[in-house]
């Protein structure tokens, strides 16, 4: 039956009904878009693209492809494991060759050249690819942050000659909320970072305190602390001076955090002292202590005539048990505060050596 037999009352109906859906789609779109310009890190970014934007559209996945030769974007990739995330160089290079002058592509993953089709999904077979995709690009300030790549497992969802007006719409904000996290994370980065060794600072450590006695409190978990003093550090500057006495604590820097796991915070908490939080109990901490004290003495430190200066550090260390019910400001003081004093004691007893106010 040709459209023009079709009578008009039911002609009539199925345009209200595509105007409906069409309006349907904005209203979920202008969703969405409303949750990525809130969002106020990248990790909300993410989880709005990769959780919430599936959801609402029934897609089978979206994923980010990241111009990470961005600096802006490549720190905050490096610190990112969430998997919908890609900074491959071979999907940039098939997206650009894809999206001809910045348009969206749509269509089958099987209408792909091969190159393409391999970098966009990461070399899986044919059968687990999606039925069909929209990859938009995102472009703020006149240049490709990235990608996007809406994958569905309709064929028909997304296919060439299609209207993308509301795609491209939402690749504009899409690009403006990624730029928008990317600054505010620097930021982020710059306000609570040491410049000298490139750790945390006391401010971020203190911050992270709190996070994770409240973390901690919740699952009845240990915390462990660690207080690192580098010892007879004046008498380096003073023989070596100022520069020298730089270069030790960016060298003792980088070589503490290489002894942390993912999880711990370590910072710079002042002069020469940094501060360690651990997820574990006091057997835990007395044995990243250790492992930490050893691998300082080992550093090779050079003066400008070539002769190695001997480096190592005192450590204090304590731990405690984390309760709901607990006075978690005060319990978070009194192990910063106890970890110093035992810092102090490990002074007394000669240097280079770990302790705890626990006998
Ligand atoms: P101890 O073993 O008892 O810890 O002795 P120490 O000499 O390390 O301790 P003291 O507190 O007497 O000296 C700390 C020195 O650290 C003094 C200060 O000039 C130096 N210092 C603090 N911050 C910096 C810095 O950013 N660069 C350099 N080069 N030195 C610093
Ligand atoms: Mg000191
Ligand atoms: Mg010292």
């Amino acid at each position: 039956m040709s459209t023009t037999h079709t009578p008009p009352s039911v002609r009539l109906r199925a345009l209200v009904d595509t105007v409906q859906r069409n309006e349907r789609t904005l209203r979920r779109f202008q969703d969405v878009e409303l949750q990525l310009i809130r969002a106020q890190d990248f990790q909300s970014l993410c989880r709005v693209l990769f959780d919430y934007l599936p959801r609402e559209f029934g897609l089978e996945r979206v994923t980010l492809w990241l111009n990470d030769t961005l600096p802006l974007l490549h720190e905050m990739a490096l610190r990112s494991c969430a998997s919908p995330l890609k900074t491959a160089r071979e999907m940039g290079e098939a997206a650009v060759r894809l999206c001809v002058q910045g348009r969206p592509w749509l269509g089958a993953p099987a209408a792909l050249d091969e190159a393409a089709g391999a970098a966009l999904f990461d070399g899986e077979p044919d059968h687990a690819r999606p039925a069909s995709i929209a990859l938009l690009p995102l472009a703020a300030n006149g240049q490709v942050s990235g990608y996007l790549c809406f994958a569905s497992d309709n064929e028909s969802r997304f296919a060439a000659g299609m209207a993308t007006d509301m795609l491209e719409r939402f690749a504009v904000i899409a690009a403006a909320s990624l730029d928008n996290v990317a600054h505010r994370e620097q930021l982020e980065r710059l306000g609570a970072t040491d410049a000298l060794t490139g750790l945390p600072n006391r401010r971020y450590f203190d911050e992270r305190l709190r996070e994770e006695t409240t973390r901690a409190s919740r699952y009845r978990l240990p915390l462990g602390c660690l207080f690192i003093d580098i010892d007879s550090f004046k008498p380096i500057n003073d023989a070596h001076g100022h520069a020298v006495g730089d270069r030790a604590l960016a060298l003792v820097g980088a070589c503490l955090r290489k002894q942390t796991r993912l999880g711990d915070t370590i910072a710079r908490y002042g002069g020469e002292e940094f501060a360690v939080l651990l997820q574990g109990d006091l057997k835990d901490s007395l044995v990243v202590a250790e492992r930490m004290r050893a691998a300082v003495a080992q550093l090779e430190l050079r003066g400008d005539g070539g002769g190695r200066i001997p480096l190592t550090v005192s450590i204090g260390v304590s731990a405690h048990a984390m309760r709901p019910d607990a006075d978690l400001d005060g319990l978070g003081r009194t192990l910063v505060d106890e970890a110093d004093r035992a810092m102090y004691k490990a002074k007394s007893e000669g240097r280079n050596r770990v302790a705890t106010l626990a006998a």
